[in-house]
């Protein structure tokens, strides 16, 4: 007989494609909950059915009407209510912050029931550092919006964890490798799926193998932290400053490869001299 929930507000995380992946405390939680938070009633009424909860749902993302999260909020201090998202760990590029918040403010327990998660999936595959680490989303779909973003982190000292979908994987990638340089990456695909794999590569590598070929399916992009100056090789400099020589003067070349490959200017100022003989 499994307990009673007491009241309060559960963060649910579900499978992100193995079902093996809920876990028991999860699939407790939704039997025992009395009322789930959901974005997708039909996607979410599948793993219901798989872990045999007769709990109902109600549709909730943060773009719910403030009237809506107040009455649920309401029912927090009475009621045990889960919120789950279509996959993964709710809050994550998926709704939930807004109710958290508003839920604390009021008082209420909230507790999460933590798992799968496709940004952490995807960092234990790419084989990438891991100490720091920056979760950037979903990146803006405009390509101005989309270079500016990356303009932004482009000098942030940590591996880059980025949410893609495979129609807009190389174009994403290229702006990556235009404005981080030769930095390492991984493209992690599927993860806990029947095709899942992870193709690991430089930015311009995974570029060029994906330019033709969208894959289909879901994807995290991890891309490594800006190379030490002293590991930049005279090799990826001059392929670098050749690619900036076609379009600008030696000295604009050097300027823009130096930020992109966080060297000193005066290193590829005089490669850059060299190179344009
Ligand atoms: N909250 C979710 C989580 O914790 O994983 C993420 C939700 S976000 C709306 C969906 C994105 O997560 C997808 O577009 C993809 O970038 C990534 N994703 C989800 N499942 C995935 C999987 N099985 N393999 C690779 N990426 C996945």
């Amino acid at each position: 007989m499994e307990k009673k929930l007491p009241p309060g507000l559960y963060i649910v995380a579900t499978p992100i494609g193995n079902l093996g992946d809920l876990s028991q405390r999860a699939a407790e939680t939704l039997r025992n909950a009395e009322r789930i938070l959901v974005e997708d009633t039909r996607v979410t009424a599948k793993l219901l059915a798989h872990v045999g909860a007769k709990v109902p749902m109600v549709r909730y993302d943060d773009h719910s009407r403030d009237a809506d999260r107040t009455r649920i909020v309401a029912r927090l201090g009475e009621e045990a209510v889960a919120l789950v998202s279509d996959a993964g760990t709710p809050l994550i590029s998926d709704p939930g912050y807004k109710l958290v918040r508003a839920a604390r403010a009021e008082g209420h327990d909230v507790r999460t029931v933590p798992g799968p998660c496709a940004a952490i999936a995807a960092l234990t595959l790419a084989g990438l550092p891991t100490d720091r680490f920056l979760f950037l989303g979903f990146l803006p779909a405009k390509a101005k919006a989309r270079s500016d973003a990356i303009a932004e982190i482009a000098p942030v000292l940590a591996t880059l964890v980025i949410h893609e979908s495979g129609q807009r994987l190389a174009n994403t990638l290229a702006a990556l490798s235009a404005a981080l340089g030769p930095r390492e990456a991984a493209v992690a695909r599927e993860i806990t799926k029947l095709h899942e794999e992870c193709v690991t590569g430089t930015l311009g590598e995974l570029a060029a193998r994906y330019a033709d070929a969208p894959p289909k399916g879901e994807i995290v992009i991890v891309v490594g932290p800006p190379l030490e100056a002293e590991a930049v090789s005279d090799d990826i400099l001059d392929r670098m400053l050749d690619g900036a020589l076609a379009r600008l003067s030696p000295s604009r070349a050097a300027a823009e490869v130096a930020e992109q490959l966080n060297i000193p200017r005066k290193r590829a100022y005089a490669r850059a001299l060299e190179r344009a003989r």
